[in-house]
């Protein structure tokens, strides 16, 4: 199947699962995650009428930024970040999903153009899978309304491997009503859902799909 034909796939699948949740296809930004990837695909994508693209490494991610800068697109970074990065990762994204502790809030601050950010929760145990736990959510939603050049969205999550997705994006959609709205009513985004798992993501009201190999086809590997 063609990069072509597998977006026009999973556009409909989207649009039809939106429709079956009763919500409308609009609400969704759907991303295309082009890690590993050259910057050719991320150009066909352009051509193809995708604008929001993701990526999860810096150095990957800025070299293709730089190489593809005069199209029309926007940088969505969606993996874990080092705080002495975030600095240079502003200078190409406009929005970074992955903010997920107060030095990450605090080396973003800016009195530049603000960057959208999304609160990453993590829905394991395991610090390794990045995120802020859901008990620590309200003083880095704080930090993060208090930081300079920051549009606060909402939140993010990666679905954990060992149970299934929609329980745990439910808990997502939970702590942004109880915990994010109260203090930041704007910031109702939520950034749940990847090529695995973007059905039960948009019933819990999904407002940004990260989707990768569904549409790009698997990744290649890298040295
Ligand atoms: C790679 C990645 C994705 C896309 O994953 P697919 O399974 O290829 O759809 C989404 N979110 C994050 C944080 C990723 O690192």
């Amino acid at each position: 199947m063609s990069l072509a034909s597998r977006l026009e796939l999973v556009r409909a699948e989207i649009a039809e699962s939106a429709v079956s949740a009763g919500r409308s296809p609009d609400e969704l930004t759907l991303i295309v995650v082009t890690k590993f990837h050259p910057a050719s695909l991320v150009a066909d994508l352009v051509a193809l009428d995708v604008h929001d693209l993701g990526e999860n490494r810096h150095q990957e991610a800025q070299q293709k930024a730089a190489e593809l800068a005069g199209l029309d697109l926007r940088w969505h970074f969606v993996g874990q970040l080092q705080t002495k990065k975030a600095r240079q990762v502003r200078r190409y994204a406009s929005a970074i999903h992955s903010v997920d502790r107060d030095a990450l809030v605090d080396a973003l601050r800016s009195d530049e153009a603000s960057v959208d950010v999304f609160l990453q929760v993590n829905l394991t145990d395991d610090p390794e899978r990045g995120g802020v736990q859901p008990d620590a959510l309200a003083p880095l939603v704080e930090r993060a309304l208090d930081a300079p050049g920051l549009r606060l969205r909402g939140l993010m999550a990666v679905a954990p491997l060992d149970e299934p997705a929609r329980p745990a994006f439910a808990r997502v959609r939970e702590l942004r009503d109880r915990v994010v709205l109260p203090l930041a009513p704007e910031a109702s985004d939520l950034s749940i859902g990847m090529s695995q798992d973007f059905h039960e993501a948009i019933a819990e009201g999904a407002t940004h799909l990260r989707i990768g190999t569904a549409i790009t086809g698997n990744r290649p590997v890298r040295g």
